[in-house]
């Protein structure tokens, strides 16, 4: 006698709600990452995920960083179950991705769309980006409720040449072992750890993945990172710059192309036969990085602090590991703009602890679609140190913007991010960024009332 299965509800809230049962989750954190690059949530019961995921909770895309009014229909928030984690650290607890809808329609300016929409179109033509990000940021200790307040969590970490450092990794060894058992209990194939340039400064490498899986993953690192450092009595920070004399927090990436057969997937980028190991595809993917850094500085480094990290300004190590502010790539050499670290793949350094991480990884292939698009050449590879000199005489290279605000009249301006990204998203982006821009430039700051009060 054969039994009625029951039909499988593959509805996205009966796919959670099977999640939900299976792993004994008791609530799920909906969210979304605005253009700022804030995580934002609510939080569902899972005796209510069926109904509620379908239709989506509702936000106020005012009260988030969206260029929205308080008069705007809500944005809703429909999760995306491949995204899905249960929280290592809270195992009652999931988080979930999702996609925005304002009247039935995907946001234009959602980060996670302004991606997928890469990726679509990537698609179309047989491609699939893969990257991998270095998330650097600093353990520290607040002494006040402002960051003027803050220092280094460990007070005796005061070595000079702080990077790789044995014993200063083993201080904070607890947070940072907690952090890598958690990325191997979700998959990730995390196979590093150390203590990076800055006093209490650490980075985490795990595997890279398909850009939307990254920057899924970038989202729930940051989330992971400060929430496990909290619970350590500590504060993690990402801000590009948080010390002056430190090196800055940076988020390379490193990229590759590939073809879309999974998992037969092929490497398009690697040819042994080259002498940097990159194919003629990856160099016309490199020039469109190149050719549209300018105005993507206004995404890889999207916050007034993160123009302090740039540009090869002192530190006490001696580096401050951060690129020139000139369009530039290399081999092996740690001081350009892009470096060539191995075959078949290439490591973007412009990007910092503030970069949106769904914008960063549009902002990229964006830039090398139409660079394969319009079949553009690579111009010659730089291999001097940037940190000792300039380029050689004659040799003329592009400069990248050394503020906010330059970086956001170079998007604003930009026919190619428009026709990349969409109007609509540029615009509104730069709305936002603009008031960033403004609340900053209104601010009265030390360095002002030192240098001018006596005038
Ligand atoms: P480094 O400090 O030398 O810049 P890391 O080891 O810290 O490099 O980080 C390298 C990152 O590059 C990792 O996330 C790794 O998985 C990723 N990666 C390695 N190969 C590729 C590839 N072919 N495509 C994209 N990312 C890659
Ligand atoms: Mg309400
Ligand atoms: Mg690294
Ligand atoms: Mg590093
Ligand atoms: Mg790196």
């Amino acid at each position: 006698m054969s039994t009625i299965k029951a039909e499988e509800d593959l509805t996205t809230g009966g796919i959670l709600e099977k999640f939900a049962a299976e792993k004994n989750i008791q609530f799920f954190l909906i969210s979304f990452v605005d253009l700022l690059g804030v995580l934002r949530s609510k939080m569902v019961p899972a005796s209510a995920i069926k109904k509620v995921a379908n239709s989506g909770p509702g936000f106020a895309g005012y009260a988030v960083h969206f260029h929205m009014t308080t008069a705007d229909p809500d944005v809703f928030a429909i999760p995306d179950p491949s995204s899905v984690i249960q929280l290592p650290w809270k195992k009652e607890v999931a988080w979930v991705a999702s996609d925005l809808y304002v009247n039935g329609e995907l946001l234009k300016q959602s980060p996670r769309q302004v991606l997928k929409d890469q990726i679509k179109k990537a698609a179309d033509k047989g491609y699939t980006m893969k990257t991998g990000v270095e998330c650097e940021f600093f353990l520290i200790k607040r002494d006040r409720a402002f960051a003027s307040g803050i220092k280094a969590a460990e007070a005796y970490d005061t070595a000079p040449k702080p990077c790789y450092r044995q014993g200063s990794l083993f201080k904070q060894f607890d947070v940072i072992a907690k952090l890598v058992e958690y990325m191997e209990e979700m998959g990730w194939k995390p196979y590093q750890a150390d203590h990076e340039d800055g006093k209490c400064q650490f980075e985490i490498n795990w595997e890279y993945d398909d850009c939307l899986a990254t920057a899924d993953k970038h989202t729930f690192f940051k989330f992971m990172v400060k929430t496990i450092a909290e619970q350590y009595g500590l504060q993690a920070t990402f801000m590009p710059k948080p010390f002056r004399s430190q090196t800055g927090n940076g988020c390379h990436c490193h990229v590759s192309l590939w073809t879309v057969d999974e998992p037969q997937a092929v490497n398009l980028f690697l040819d042994s036969t080259d002498e940097m190991g990159l194919s003629g595809l990856a160099y016309q993917f490199l020039a469109g990085i190149l050719q549209n850094a300018k105005a993507f500085s206004a995404l890889y480094n999207p916050s007034v602090n993160s123009y302090k990290r740039l540009d090869g300004q002192n530190t006490s190590s001696g580096s401050s590991w951060a690129p020139p502010s000139y369009i530039s790539y290399s081999g092996n050499n740690r001081t350009h703009m892009v470096r060539i670290p191995d075959k078949g793949r290439y490591e973007v350094r412009r990007p910092d602890g503030a970069t949106n991480p769904y914008l960063l990884q549009a902002a990229l292939l964006a830039s090398g679609l139409s660079g394969i698009k319009k079949e553009l050449i690579c111009p010659p590879r730089c291999d001097w140190n940037s940190e000792k000199s300039g380029p050689p005489e004659g040799m003329k290279l592009d400069s990248l913007p050394e503020n906010l605000l330059d970086a956001l009249r170079e998007f604003e301006q930009s026919e190619d991010a428009k026709e990349a990204l969409g109007t609509d998203f540029v615009n509104s982006y730069n709305e936002v960024q603009m008031q960033q821009w403004k609340s900053y430039s209104s601010f009265i700051s030390a360095w002002e009332l030192e240098n001018t009060l006596d005038c």
